[in-house]
């Protein structure tokens, strides 16, 4: 059986020891095994980072960007490929897959941006022959942990601005879906990248924790599910590490009575249940205000939901496909049953499908609830699968604190035509990325990306400006070149502009 390695060096690198399955979701078998690492291998990375990173930084700016836009370039010659890769490991639709690798290229010709980027400032004259200036310079060795639900997009978050700053980079990506990063790696070394300047290592806890605790990792971006992202920001920041922890999501669609109810649908259907509802940017809740919008919006979900097509990730008709795994698929079929138990009327029960010919995946037809209460856990935690669950709401006041109150606070959607309305939900939701009559608002490149509350932890979001910030640190260089003349006096007194 194919065994996926590391990449280390600049080559890939066979593992040795523990290994985990890798599965094709659309057929449930073993496809392949990934070699998970440990502390030795971490520490053989990280050197191989260390030295490789001193030539890296030293080459200008404009050469490393040169390195940045011949990657985008690749990307783009191998985006088939790569997609098909993906959608193998992780069970999303092809275009569901170029979508994810577009995200992620969006990112690096964001980073080619670097020379302009990475620019400090001046102020000349801040004294009597005196000039100050501040330079951004990288961190040298940092590291990235990232989730199986888009295997090239969030590495690529990290990766992209921390090489273009002049960092060499250890990526541990998901042991679910581990072939597209090392696969991304090769494709930087043929970019021009310097060997040991980006490297994949791959693992689990043990890795992870090996991370943590290296003294030469000097920043840790993570993704994930909040539980861990609060754990590897705990831990990492007690190594003295700089840390960025994006964790888990349950995202409200709010449906105001004068919304485009058809858009609002035809919306709502693609961020609640593409990707299989495997995003953290989906959209699993709907809150539409008023018992009038309630009946109409039910009504053209169930219509919408019921027209949907669930298949393999290559079939070009398919909305969605799999989800990841046998274990996470009987967590939500889990979840579905609770929500029942719970009192939640269940509209639409998307438990025992069966696709001909591929009886074994992991496929879960659309779950629809109405009904769900702010007390039900079902409502509290993230399902992270095909279940839209629908919380009615008198008011707009009401509708405008669930999304605050809940404990998540990564995005949120509002759809209305009223722009009051609108700006007034914006500034007032407690939730990091909002979207009028955007169902998925996840920001574009040379904005940045991060939730609030569990959604995360840190004070620096993803990629954009902040993602410059995350992997430079600042130095600031007051000097003076006196004209010559008689010798200051001493002073013992802090020097001031008085
Ligand atoms: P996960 O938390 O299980 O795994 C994330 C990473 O942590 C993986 O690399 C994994 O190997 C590692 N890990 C797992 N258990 C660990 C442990 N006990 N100690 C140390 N490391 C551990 O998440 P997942 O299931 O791969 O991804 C789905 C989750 O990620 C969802 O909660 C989703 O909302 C979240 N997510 C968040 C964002 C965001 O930007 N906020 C984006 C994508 C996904």
């Amino acid at each position: 059986m194919r065994t996926i390695p590391h990449f280390i060096g600049g080559s890939p690198l066979a593992g040795t020891g523990r290994t985990s399955d890798v599965f094709d979701p659309n057929t449930g078998k073993v496809q392949a095994k990934v070699t998970l690492g440990d502390k030795a291998l971490l520490d053989k990375a990280v050197a191989d980072a260390k030295a490789a990173q001193i030539g890296w930084a030293e080459m200008n700016p404009q050469r490393r960007a040169r390195v940045m836009f011949e990657f985008k370039r690749l990307l783009e010659a191998n985006m088939d490929e790569l997609a098909h890769l993906l959608s193998s490991e992780h069970g999303k639709v092809i275009t569901d897959s170029k979508g994810d690798i577009q995200r992620g290229l969006e990112v690096v010709e964001f980073a080619c941006g670097i020379p302009h980027l990475m620019k400090g400032e001046y102020t000349g004259g801040a004294g009597p022959g005196i000039d100050v200036y501040s330079i951004r310079q990288p961190l040298g060795v940092v590291a990235g942990i990232t989730p199986f639900n888009f295997p090239a997009m969030i590495p690529m978050w990290m990766f992209a601005p921390a090489l273009a700053c002049g960092n060499s980079f250890i990526l541990k990506p998901s042991e679910r879906d581990p072939s597209v990063p090392v696969r991304l790696a090769e494709l930087a070394i043929e970019a021009g990248l310097p060997k040991g300047v980006l490297n994949v290592v791959q693992g689990d806890k043990e890795v992870v924790d090996a991370i943590l605790d290296h003294p030469d990792i000097k920043a840790v971006s993570f993704v994930g599910s909040s539980d861990i992202a609060q754990y590897v920001y705990g831990r990492g920041a007690a190594a003295g590490k700089r840390m960025q922890c994006m964790g888990g999501a349950k995202n409200h669609g709010i449906i105001l009575p004068d919304a485009d109810l058809d858009q609002a649908v035809a919306d709502i259907m693609g961020a609640a249940y593409g990707s299989a509802g495997e995003r953290c940017m989906a959209l699993p809740v709907v809150v539409p205000v008023g018992e009038e919008t309630a009946k109409r919006l039910r009504q053209k979900l169930v219509a919408a939901a019921e027209s949907l097509r669930v298949g393999i990730s290559t079939d070009a008709e398919a909305h969605y496909g799999p989800v990841v795994s046998a274990a996470h698929k009987k967590k939500i079929e889990s979840y579905i049953q609770l929500g029942v138990d719970e009192g939640a009327e269940l509209v639409m029960d998307g438990r025992g499908f069966s696709l001909q010919g591929h009886e074994e995946g992991f496929f879960l037809a659309p779950t629809l609830f109405d009904h769900v209460k702010p007390s039900m856990k079902t409502y509290q935690d993230e399902i992270f699968g095909p279940v839209l669950q629908m919380v009615r709401a008198e008011s707009f006041a009401e509708a405008l604190q669930l999304p605050s109150k809940h404990a998540y606070g990564n995005g949120v959607a509002i759809f209305t035509r009223n722009g009051d309305a609108a700006r007034e939900f914006a500034t007032e939701v407690e939730v990091g990325m909002v979207g009028i009559n955007v169902p998925i608002p996840v920001p574009v490149a040379y904005h940045s990306f991060g939730g609030w509350k569990r959604s995360g932890f840190g004070d620096l979001n993803q990629y954009g400006s902040d993602g410059v910030r995350f992997f430079t640190r600042v130095k600031t260089v007051t000097q003076r070149w006196p004209k010559g003349g008689p010798v200051t006096d001493q002073s013992f007194v802090i020097p001031t502009m008085k």
